[in-house]
């Protein structure tokens, strides 16, 4: 995609802290971090979000996410991270290219990226299980 910074990212054209590479995914250091070491995992071919993302990229980008994970705690000892992954603009996805937000957090460290609490009735709650339980995930 000619106007997406993650293709160009990919491509080169635009420089970026690289910290992991291999054939279908590359691992950068966000630009605009919540945290030291916010790193972000995007497949090289490009896909919006979870919606259309290939398996074949989505269980690489996971294997990477645990390849980082267990390599940040070996070099900056780091044993607490979250991974986001934001699809669409409502749930506030800024770049539409799919990428996996890996996280590092420490205890006091003042982010709060947990989940926000809403009051669901038990009427949707039951309305909505039950129209996913019956449903054909094939
Ligand atoms: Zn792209």
């Amino acid at each position: 995609m000619p106007d997406c910074i993650f293709c160009k990212i990919i491509n080169k054209e635009t420089p970026s802290k690289i910290i992991y590479e291999n054939d279908l995914v590359i691992a950068i250091l966000d630009a605009f971090p919540s945290s030291l070491g916010h790193t972000l995992i995007i497949p090289k071919k490009h896909f919006v979000n979870i919606y259309d993302v290939e398996e074949e990229y989505l269980v690489e980008i996971i294997k990477v996410a645990k390849k980082l994970s267990l390599a940040y705690k070996e070099v900056w000892g780091i044993d607490n991270l979250q991974l986001i992954h934001n699809a669409g603009q409502d749930a506030q996805q800024k770049v539409f290219h799919f990428h996996l937000h890996l996280i590092p957090r420490k205890a006091g460290d003042g982010i709060n990226l947990a989940h926000a609490q809403v009051d669901v009735s038990e009427e949707k709650k039951m309305a909505f299980w039950e129209k996913l339980r019956k449903a054909n995930f094939s």
